[in-house]
């Protein structure tokens, strides 16, 4: 353990990491881990895509041309195909165009603008709004809240879901009127939603009426294992618990075909939905049909696309591997930083010492490698304990994550090292 080091052995044991460090640096390498882009290798395995659908095959189930407009709910076999993944039948769920992110964001702004099924005034007229939002997140729903002056609310993360005591107490509050829940391989620290969790959030008392969980399941599909985990089905559990309207899902096929041109979707109760159609018709005449029918073509059917996400995890599981294989060899048990080993999802999470994770950023930046900035895992991109750093090694091909993950170790224990000097 660093800590327990005399002063002699810690300043031996400083300048030989910093002699490391001074070696990586030299290499000259560019590396990036900042984003949970797919790799072009995972592009390439829905190649196959964008030869479809060929042949004037441009007709639905339903005979319908699917060239043009209309159809603002999404082709029914593409919510069929999807209906597994969601949780959701079919005629609960609205298939939008490639981003789950604008969905989000609409539904945000209409809340706003127009309130949700359930709103005594549209969210936009009460004095004040605030989401509660478990941490580490997703930085881009915290930047949702930012831009329309939704006061955020840190809850901590506990290895299996927001703690839920701290949320059902904040709940009370009739100005909280959301939470974001990234429920299934967490956005960064990969954990999965506990069936308790999934139930005491269904079933807790909310001081506002219209009191929406943001269940964002983009990682619904994304093993790292051969166990594919499940999570209980959120839609149910609020039904169950007499709230039926109280979750709205989204996900979409941007980490399982193509990051820019991918489905996106909305799922929830029949009264939500014809809230999010009734929106939606008024902004759209009809989305990207062709690009549905493409999906339905390409994949098939639910085997199809499970069998797709086995691809993807071929590619991915290496990467996930070269990065905890990397931190265990220079970091284990030196009590400098504790990370997870993600059986799902895009991230791994990694908590420092406090107050260390912005000099790993900048040591790391200065060495060639760039990092998310330390902050973005929590709303306004301010970790009060500077502890949480996000890695993402779907992008950089695999010898490039085994040499960053390297460099990334090497600036943990640098910086681990300074602090314990200061
Ligand atoms: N939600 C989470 C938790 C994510 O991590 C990401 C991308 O990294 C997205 C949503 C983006 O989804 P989409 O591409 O469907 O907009």
């Amino acid at each position: 353990m660093i800590a327990d080091l005399s002063a002699s052995d810690l300043e031996a044991y400083g300048a030989r990491i910093r002699a490391d460090y001074d070696a990586f640096r030299a290499r000259g390498l560019k590396l990036d881990m900042t984003r949970g882009k797919p790799a072009p290798e995972q592009l390439d395995l829905a190649e196959g895509l964008l030869a479809l659908p060929g042949n004037r095959d441009h007709f639905t189930e339903a005979g319908d041309d699917a060239r043009n407009y209309g159809g603002v709910q999404g082709l029914p076999e593409v919510r069929k195909l999807f209906s597994g993944a969601l949780g959701a039948s079919p005629a609960n769920i609205v298939v939008g165009d490639n981003a789950s992110l604008a969905m989000m964001h609409d539904s945000i702004v209409w809340a706003l603008l127009k309130g949700v099924p359930g709103s005594e005034r549209p969210w936009s007229k009460e004095s004040e709004i605030a989401f509660l939002c478990p941490v580490p997140g997703y930085d881009r729903h915290f930047a949702i809240c930012e831009e329309y002056g939704v006061r955020m609310i840190p809850v901590p993360l506990t290895g299996h879901g927001p703690d839920m005591d701290k949320v059902e107490e904040l709940a009370r509050d009739p100005a909280v009127k959301g939470m974001w829940c990234v429920p299934k391989y967490s956005n960064p620290s990969a954990e999965l939603y506990s069936d308790e969790t999934i139930r005491r959030l269904a079933a807790m008392k909310t001081g506002a009426p219209d009191f929406r969980l943001f269940w964002d399941n983009a990682y619904v599909l994304h093993h790292l294992t051969e166990t594919r985990h499940e999570i209980l089905n959120v839609i149910d559990a609020c039904a169950a618990a007499g709230n039926p309207d109280r979750a709205f899902v989204f996900a979409s096929t941007s980490k399982m075909t193509l990051a820019g041109a991918g489905l996106a979707f909305f799922a929830s109760s029949e009264a939500n939905v014809k809230w999010y159609l009734a929106r939606a018709s008024k902004r759209t005449i009809g989305p990207d049909k062709l690009n549905q029918l493409r999906h339905v073509r390409f994949l098939k059917d639910e085997a199809g696309l499970l069998a797709h996400m086995d691809k993807h995890r071929a590619l991915l599981a290496p990467k996930f591997a070269a990065v905890t294989e990397a931190l265990e060899a220079r970091l284990g048990g030196q009590g400098a930083a504790s990370w997870i080993k993600p059986e799902g999802g895009y991230f791994v999470s990694v908590d420092m010492t406090t107050g260390s994770a912005s000099r790993v950023v900048t040591l790391a930046k200065e060495a060639g490698l760039l990092l998310t900035g330390a902050g973005a895992t929590w709303p306004y991109g301010k970790d009060p304990h500077d502890a949480n750093l996000r890695l993402a090694p779907s992008f950089p091909s695999l010898s490039d994550v085994k040499a960053a993950s390297e460099g990334i170790a090497i600036c943990m224990l640098l910086a681990a090292v300074e602090a314990e000097q200061a």
